[in-house]
């Protein structure tokens, strides 16, 4: 029996919970060719999408996202996939499900639609609110415990996404802002603050405040935590990060952080108040599985 997303809140406040890592270099790593559609292996290559998420299961995540960050009809069109919306996502939510059995969670997973909502951009907020709330009613369907809408730099969309995450249905749902580091500190893209961050995430009615990717060094990230506690003492605060600062090489930016330096990270992040910490970008199940060692209590 899957575990209820109650239950999951109440363990990341008594410890902090391990979340999974990067999906899409894992994915080239099994052959997927760069700039191709990640999702439409969830339907005709799921064995080796379940392989990646079982890795991260066996390294320690307790919760893992569905292999649908770009599966919004709107961020599918490019691909010429917009159709297949609903039955990429049911089949991710499936894929996550059957890697996951009764050792982790499932959080379907909601990125960017990819543009600009208007004025700043073309796309209207109702056409995008309909897309997400597809995106999200089908990773339901498909068996998600809840819906985490992560890496957005734009909080008036990830805003629309909770909300529609919740009309879909969900009985958990989380929301995940990518900060870069200004002179006043972390700030989104649009420059909001982490605290006005979380409060409009709560107003939204999301379960988990979080924070990934982006272009923080630790200390930022600790900041955007230590921000979100003092916004929202009692949130369940989730925190990605990358691994390390990316270095170009031939043109592609890589992150080098070794296993043993990104796990060094745990105890500051959970002293800033963080309760589930994974990763994002350049992050393996080496990462995890070193997360989860510093995690663990020192055996006698
Ligand atoms: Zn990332």
């Amino acid at each position: 029996m899957r575990r209820s997303p109650s239950i999951l809140l109440d363990s990341a406040r008594r410890r902090v919970v391990i979340g999974d890592g990067g999906m899409g270099t894992q994915l080239q790593i099994a052959g997927l060719e760069p700039g191709a559609a990640g999702e439409l292996w969830n339907v005709e290559n799921p064995d080796a999408v379940v392989a990646i998420q079982r890795r991260y299961v066996n390294a320690g995540s307790a919760i893992i996202l569905s292999n649908t960050f770009g599966g919004s009809s709107l961020a599918l069109e490019r691909h010429g996939l917009a159709a297949r919306a609903s039955e990429l996502n049911r089949a991710g939510a499936q894929a996550a499900c059957r890697a996951a059995g009764d050792r982790a969670w499932v959080l379907g997973d909601i990125g960017p639609f990819g543009g600009f909502l208007a004025p700043l951009g073309e796309h209207d907020p109702d056409a995008v609110f309909a897309s997400f709330l597809e995106q999200a009613s089908a990773l339901l369907e498909g068996g998600a415990d809840g819906i985490l809408v992560e890496t957005m730099s734009d909080l008036d969309e990830l805003v629309l996404a909770l909300h529609a995450a919740r009309q879909a249905g969900a009985a958990l749902v989380g929301g995940s802002l990518c900060f870069d580091p200004t002179a006043v500190g972390p700030r989104t893209m649009m420059g909001i603050a982490p605290a006005a961050a979380a409060a409009a995430m709560l107003a939204a009615g999301a379960d988990i405040l979080g924070t990934n990717c982006g272009t923080l060094e630790l200390e930022g990230y600790a900041e955007v935590v230590r921000a979100y506690r003092q916004a929202a003492p009692g949130a369940v605060i989730m925190v990605q990060p990358n691994a390390g600062q990316p270095v170009l090489e031939d043109g592609a930016a890589v992150y080098r952080q070794t296993p043993e330096a990104f796990a060094a990270a745990l105890p500051v992040l959970a002293a800033a108040g963080a309760n589930i910490i994974g990763g994002c970008c350049g992050t393996t199940p080496d990462h995890i599985r070193a997360l989860a060692a510093a995690s663990a209590p020192v055996p006698l």
